[in-house]
C-alpha cells in the first residue's frame, strides 16, 4: 500500500508475524488504515493473525 495523501498516524502497535515470528510494527491511521503489516482476522483460538511484509509477499 502507497501512501500519497498520508492521514494522520493514531497509533502504533507491534504485533508478531505468525509465520515467522518476526515483530511488525504496524502504524494504524485515523482512517482505520495500516501499514507495516498484514492483517487477515481474528481467529478465535489464536486471536488477531498478522502477517509480516515479507510472509505475505510469499504467498503471491
Ligand atoms: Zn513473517
Amino acid at each position: 500500500m502507497k501512501i500519497k495523501d498520508t492521514p494522520k498516524i493514531k497509533k502504533e502497535i507491534t504485533r508478531q508475524c505468525a509465520i515467522c515470528g518476526k515483530n511488525i510494527l504496524v502504524k494504524v491511521f485515523v482512517n482505520e488504515k495500516y501499514i507495516g503489516g498484514n492483517y487477515f482476522c481474528d481467529i478465535p483460538t489464536v486471536g488477531e493473525y498478522w502477517e509480516c511484509d515479507k510472509c505475505y509477499n510469499n504467498w503471491k
